[in-house]
Formats: C-alpha cells, structure tokens, sequence
C-alpha cells in the first residue's frame, strides 16, 4: 500500500504515488483527490489550511 495524504478541501484520502492533482504551498506539497478541489486551495490556500 502506498502512503496516504489528506485532500484538505474535502478531507478525502489521496494516494501519494498516484495522486489525481497536487499543489505547492509555502514550500509544503498537497495532494487533492480531483483539479476541482486543487483549483479550489490555490484560490484561497489559507482558507482549508487554518485549523
Ligand atoms: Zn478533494
């Protein structure tokens, strides 16, 4: 099995060697479970990252 992110758009699982969109965001990778939900990180990054 290979290593799983969270998509913090939608809190999906995404696999990390085959991920279906990632992001660069302050030196840090994301991974996203679609183009949809990277599209909506890159518009408003700090939006899915404040927890
Ligand atoms: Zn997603």
């Amino acid at each position: 099995m290979g290593k799983k992110a969270i998509d913090p758009v939608c809190e999906m699982e995404v696999d990390v060697d085959d991920p279906p969109a990632t992001s660069e965001h302050e030196g840090k990778t994301y991974y996203f479970c679609a183009p949809g939900c990277k599209k909506r990180f890159e518009e408003n990054p700090e939006k899915f990252l404040e927890n």
